[in-house]
């Protein structure tokens, strides 16, 4: 990668940003904490659809020592929606560590940011630059899309030693001021100029005189990314229980996709009506009727990054709460307001129009 041609984005690139960068919460005030916040939900999740989370967990939780003192059931609340809960658990046991071990504040080394947990090479080098203004880089998506149309480098951008080489090469280019500012121009660029579905805007691109892809009218050939292994395909069959006013859920297992999350009993596999009876018989749950779904839709998919789920659900109404001790009752309320459950279910839930 020629440093020379990368020496020449600081100036045109801080300059955009400074005129054109859009107004962000977490922009405003650029506490380390703050920060950290906002890169973990950006982490997956589209900014217009952070925002409004955001504010919620700035408001419930201002600082660190408040988070890790909270609830994981209203962490989860809170998170509900956004996904990947793994990570609203690491922020939690990350603030934890920062103030077992950091008297509360959060660490300023690049090296003491990385060992937390959750927190990868680019969100240690967001923080690190943006809040402490160090010479870090965050290379993420955006970043390499920006990067390997300038330079027109067709290394595959998957490939993490490329994705560190792309990072060593930008980190000897940081200005010696305005170092938050370099890196978010960086990601603002190639979140809404040097977009990743479409053409990029190039005329309004301050690298266009730069740009070795839109010299040569190659820009849609660039970033290179070696092809996706398949999804794995998972049938699950989900089962709905009511008893009056309460729906039947339980605890996942502390391993593996959504662990420890609230789900709606779910089985490995199609079952048929014969097999879902059978199996609330080993429950004792009497069942007094099998519903059809209101709108006649049985089946779902959810899309998780690795897996997929096709489930195929069934409504019981049963007579009573059965013998299975991981099965608590809930009403529509609990749901509502107290109880995360996550997406793949809620869509369920949703879909069989019980709310
Ligand atoms: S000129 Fe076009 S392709 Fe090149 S960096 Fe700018 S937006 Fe991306």
């Amino acid at each position: 990668m020629e440093n020379n041609l990368l020496e020449k984005i600081v100036e045109p690139l801080l300059d955009w940003y400074h005129k054109n960068s859009r107004c962000l919460p977490w922009r405003e005030n650029r506490e380390a904490y703050r920060v950290w916040v906002s890169e973990i939900m950006l982490q997956q999740t589209r900014v217009e659809a952070v925002i409004p989370y955001y504010e919620r967990f700035m408001k419930r939780f201002p600082t660190i020592a408040s988070l890790a003192a909270c609830e994981d059931e209203e962490l989860f609340k809170l998170w509900e929606g956004l996904g990947y809960y793994s990570r609203a658990r690491n922020l939690k046991k990350a603030a934890q560590v920062i103030c077992a071990q950091h008297q509360g504040n959060f660490p300023e080394e690049f090296e003491e940011i990385l060992a937390l947990p959750g927190i990868g090479a680019y969100t240690a080098g967001a923080i690190s630059s943006i809040a402490f203004e160090k010479a870090k880089a965050a290379v993420d998506g955006n970043v390499l899309r920006v990067i390997t149309r300038l330079t027109r480098d067709s290394h595959d951008i998957s490939d993490a030693k490329f994705r560190g080489q792309v990072t060593e090469e930008l980190e000897k280019i940081y200005p010696s001021e305005g170092r938050g500012d370099f890196t978010q121009s960086l990601m603002e660029l190639g979140a809404v100029v040097c977009v990743p579905n479409g053409e990029p805007r190039c005329g309004e691109c301050p690298l266009s005189s730069l740009c070795r892809a839109f010299g040569s009218g190659t820009q849609l050939q660039y970033p290179v990314k070696k092809k996706k292994t398949a999804r794995k395909v998972e049938q699950r069959t989900v089962l709905i229980l009511q008893l009056q006013d309460k729906t039947a859920l339980r605890k996942r297992d502390d391993k593996g996709i959504l662990s420890g999350m609230w789900e709606l009993p779910n089985i490995d596999g199609i079952l048929d009506e014969q097999q879902v009876r059978q199996w609330l018989a080993e429950k004792a749950l009497a069942v007094k009727e099998v519903k059809t779904p209101v709108n006649g839709k049985k089946q779902l998919k959810h899309v998780f990054t690795h897996i997929e789920w096709h489930m195929t659900y069934w409504i019981i109404i049963c007579e009573n709460e059965g013998s299975d001790d991981e099965i608590i009752w809930v009403t529509a309320e609990q749901l509502e307001n107290e109880i995360a459950l996550p997406t793949a279910f809620k869509k369920v839930y949703r879909s069989a129009c019980i709310t």
